[in-house]
């Protein structure tokens, strides 16, 4: 496994609002697994491998970060490797399920109605009927054992610092992260979803039931999801596009543009007090890119 260096940012809006802002280039951890998500299979492919299993099974949407990194985690480490995507197939593949498959992954279609059953008893034992004795990952990869790779993610950060920012989903990542704090820092978390209030529950949740503890030095910051999951505005866009030419890092328009959109307007606010020293997780995610060129024309 490669390092995730840090990297601090020169800037000068940063500079007028005498913070520092580092990021954690999570997105370097390993060129396919990407970012959190290889921080999520980690146990989850030492516990398969413990349970003698030799295919992982797992769900996800046609541009999944998830799909990509679990495709390339069962090549990397010898799993056979299915996943169930949501919706019709489309040919040609897209770049994240042509990847996938490229890996070996199996790819089995089923509707979003059927697609809502993802998660219930019922369904995962008719998938175990179909595919056989498959270690099932959740959509995602959330579970206790992602959230005990994600703790890892602030182990080996070398600065002392003030507050951490991570983009969220399911909310698997922020609670890895929180529980490695327990209760040191200031923790932001950022929906990449509408509505994503509630994802106060499940990250509560998420922490209890790993550590045995609640917290209450995080919180979320709602407001800059660009009217949902998918969803970008030019705004957007050309702030990634910037933002890559100045520092030379590259975002995605689902979860890191919009934490760091939403981070540079918190700092311009005075959110952050001077003086503070602010790390961001780049959670990875690139792969989707390739997508998003296809079908919008993205230049980053
Ligand atoms: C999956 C993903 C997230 C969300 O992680 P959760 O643990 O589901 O909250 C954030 N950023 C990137 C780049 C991702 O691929």
């Amino acid at each position: 496994m490669e390092e995730a260096p840090l990297q601090k940012l020169e800037d000068e809006l940063l500079q007028e609002q005498g913070v520092e802002l580092w990021v954690k280039r999570e997105d370097l951890l390993h060129p396919h697994i990407s970012g959190n998500k290889w921080r999520k299979l980690k146990y989850n492919l030492q516990e398969a491998k413990e349970q003698g299993h030799h295919t992982l099974l797992t769900f996800g949407g046609a541009y999944s970060n998830h799909i990509a990194a679990t495709a390339a985690a069962g090549k990397e480490y010898g799993f056979n490797t299915i996943g169930i995507i949501r919706g019709e197939e489309h040919l040609p593949l897209n770049p994240t399920l042509s990847f996938a498959t490229s890996c070996g992954m199996e790819l089995h279609y089923i509707s979003r109605e059927k697609y809502k059953l993802k998660a219930e008893p019922d369904f995962l034992e008719e998938l175990k009927q179909t595919y056989g004795n498959v270690h099932l990952l959740p959509e995602g990869g959330t579970n206790l054992l992602a959230v005990k790779g994600c703790t890892e993610i602030v182990q080996d950060i070398p600065i002392k610092y003030d507050s951490i920012c991570s983009a969220m989903g399911t909310g698997g990542t922020l609670a890895g992260i929180v529980a490695g704090l327990a209760g040191e820092k200031q923790v932001l978390g950022f929906p990449a979803l509408k509505g994503g209030e509630f994802l106060k529950q499940d990250v509560e949740e998420l922490v209890q039931e790993y550590s045995g503890h609640t917290y209450t030095n995080w919180q979320l910051i709602t407001d800059y999801h660009f009217g949902g999951y998918a969803k970008v505005k030019p705004e957007l866009l050309a702030f990634m596009e910037e933002f890559g030419k100045k520092h030379h890092i590259p975002l995605e328009p689902i979860y890191t543009g919009k934490m760091m959109y939403g981070l540079f307007y918190l700092i311009r606010e005075g959110f952050f007090t001077r003086g503070s020293r602010i790390v961001a997780v780049h959670t990875g995610g690139l792969q989707g890119n390739a997508g998003f060129r296809e079908r919008l024309g993205l230049q980053v």
